[in-house]
This record gives C-alpha cells, sequence and structure tokens, in this order.
C-alpha cells in the first residue's frame, strides 16, 4: 500500500486515469491538475489548479509520457488550463520527492538539476520499453492496414531497428506472415535476426534492400530514410516511422515521390490507453513503494 503518501499527477492523457486508479486504490492522496473537464470522481484525488497545489508536502509528482515542451508546458487532455511546470515548483518540494515523466528533453532535464531533484524516465527502463512495444506493434498494424490495399501476409516487410520496438516489430510482421528483413548495424543483432528466422542485413546497405519492399517500419530515432533511400523504394512503398519526433525519415522527399510516409508517435495512448496506463501504474508503484521502504529504513 502507499498509505501516506501524497502524490500529484499533472497533466496527461486516458493512460493517466488507469494510475490515478492504481494509486488511489493504493491508498496515496492524489492531487490532480489538468482534469477538471474529466467526468469522473476517483476517492482520495481532488481536482486542483497548478498554482493550488502545496509542493511541499508531494512525495512524488507524475508527469505525462512526453514531460514537458520546452518551454515547460505540460500536455493534458482533460483540461484547457495552460500548465506549466517550472524549476520554483521543483525547488519547494521536499529532497526525497520523486519526479516521473515517460521521457523527457532538456527543459525537464534542466528544471530538475537545478533544483536538485530526481527525475525518472519511465521509457528509458527495459521493462516498460518491451511491454510498451506491445500496443506499439498493435498500432502499426492497424496504421499498416489502414493504409495498403495488399495483406501484411506475403509483403515484403523492412523493419529497421532492433532494438526493444524493433524485435517485436519483426517476430509480429513474421507471425502474420509477411517476409521480414530487418537492418541493423551490431553484428550480434545481425546474428539474433538470423536466428530469429529472418533475413539481415546491414544499415549501410539499405538502399539495395529497398528495392522490392512493400512496407518500411522504421524504430531509428536519426535520419535513417533518407530521399535517397526512399528514391529506390517501389512507389507502392508504405514507410511508418515509429522512432520518437521527428522521426527518422525525410517527409518532405516522401511526399514529393508521392510515397506514402506516416509519423506514427504514442501509438499506445491511442490504441491502448488502459493496457498502457497499467504498464507504467505497476512501474510506478513498484518504485514507490521501494522509496516508501527505503525511507522508513532509514527512519528507523
Ligand atoms: P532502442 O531499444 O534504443 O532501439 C533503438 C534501435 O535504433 C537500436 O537497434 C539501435 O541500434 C538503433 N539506432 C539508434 N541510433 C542509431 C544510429 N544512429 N544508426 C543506426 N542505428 C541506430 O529503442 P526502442 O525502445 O526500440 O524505441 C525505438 C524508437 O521508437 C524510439 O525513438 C522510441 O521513442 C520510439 N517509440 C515509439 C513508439 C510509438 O508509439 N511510435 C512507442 C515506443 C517507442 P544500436 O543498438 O546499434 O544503437
Amino acid at each position: 500500500m502507499l498509505t501516506g503518501m501524497q502524490i500529484a499527477v499533472i497533466g496527461g492523457d486516458a493512460r493517466q486515469l488507469e494510475i490515478i486508479r492504481q494509486l488511489t486504490e493504493h491508498d496515496a492522496k492524489l492531487s490532480l491538475v489538468g482534469f477538471e473537464q474529466l467526468d469522473h470522481a476517483f476517492t482520495g484525488a481532488s481536482k486542483e489548479k497548478i498554482d493550488e497545489i502545496d509542493f511541499t508536502v508531494q512525495d512524488a509528482i507524475i508527469l505525462p509520457v512526453r514531460g514537458t515542451d520546452q518551454d515547460g508546458l505540460v500536455d493534458t487532455v482533460f483540461s484547457s488550463e495552460k500548465i506549466i511546470l517550472t524549476k520554483e515548483m521543483l525547488e519547494q518540494l521536499p529532497a526525497h520527492a520523486i519526479v516521473f515523466s515517460g521521457i523527457s528533453n532538456p527543459y525537464l532535464d534542466g528544471i530538475t538539476n537545478e533544483s536538485n531533484r530526481r527525475l525518472v524516465k519511465l521509457f528509458e527502463r527495459d521493462d516498460v520499453a518491451i511491454y510498451n512495444s506491445i500496443p506499439t506493434v498493435e498500432g502499426t498494424i492497424m496504421m499498416v492496414i489502414q493504409h495498403t490495399d495488399f495483406t501484411i501476409h506475403g509483403s515484403n516487410v523492412a523493419v529497421l531497428g532492433l532494438g526493444r520496438v524493433g524485435v517485436t516489430v519483426a517476430r509480429t510482421f513474421q507471425s502474420l506472415g509477411a517476409k521480414v528483413r530487418v537492418g541493423a548495424r551490431r553484428s550480434e543483432h545481425k546474428a539474433r535476426i538470423t536466428e530469429m528466422g529472418l533475413i539481415a542485413f546491414d544499415l549501410s546497405d539499405l538502399e539495395s534492400n529497398m528495392k522490392d519492399v512493400d512496407i518500411c517500419i522504421n524504430t531509428i530515432p536519426t535520419q535513417i530514410v533518407t530521399a535517397s533511400v526512399i528514391s529506390k523504394m517501389p512507389a507502392h512503398t508504405l514507410i511508418i516511422d515509429l522512432a520518437s519526433k521527428p522521426g527518422g525519415t525525410d517527409f518532405r522527399y516522401a511526399e514529393k515521390r508521392g510515397i506514402k510516409a506516416l509519423l506514427a508517435p504514442s501509438l499506445p495512448g491511442i490504441v491502448a490507453p488502459k493496457t498502457a496506463g497499467q504498464i507504467l501504474a505497476n512501474v510506478l508503484i513498484k518504485l514507490l513503494k521501494e522509496d516508501m521502504k527505503k525511507r522508513e529504513e532509514n527512519q528507523a
């Protein structure tokens, strides 16, 4: 249980609802900022404005997956309130308080560093990233079906990158009957791709592997699907770019060539917000319990 813990949940989308539900079930006391348009009420949680929050009593702050934007703005889909998280707010937190987000950026890194508060980026954890790859791939399949007039079964699919998302994409499209090839730069990744029964190619040979590709799914967060790479693709190729914004595709050139290229951010939050929220909530609760136990032991 998280009895006695005070947590501010600031902004977010439908994923946050599952987090709020589980935290209240664990008896944490919540202040919800950016949820005033949400009809549902949670026992043990009160809706507040950002300037009503008493930061001096918060044990944790939970931000949306994106954290903040470069100016400190926190996204919320349940409010029209403009929520800005500042260094001054974090400075008021108790020294033990933890700030949770999915990812970060220079602004959020900056204010947490300068205020000397701990920032936990949940998506940097392998467990979260691997669980999260499941709804990501389900969303990818949905997009491919929506944007093609041919089956995934039997099509030539190129997956770029064999990280936590790439593995799940490659394996799932293989199980749907696609002919999957995976581009990687590390020799151990190419060995793993071969072991999985897939075709491995080096990213230096990317262009020559695009000649007959029907679907190209990028997971590499750097400019990799360049104009030159796109110029080698057949006209009907669909590019789905899963890499974090701005993606790894030259979208301008793809449009010029008439190739459909789609940047597909935050798929878990779109196709399976409940599951995506559960993934985050499970890890959050585990981390909060560990922190609580550590503080109790230190006080004993
Ligand atoms: P990851 O485990 O770090 O994997 C990234 C892959 O990209 C690795 O294979 C890595 O290879 C490769 N890579 C990185 N930089 C490269 C470079 N300069 N040249 C060649 N290869 C490079 O990351 P992940 O968890 O799979 O996530 C991949 C991307 O998807 C991230 O941008 C993440 O934010 C995004 N994502 C999007 C969604 C969505 O809904 N669209 C959901 C989850 C994640 P090496 O090991 O050789 O570096």
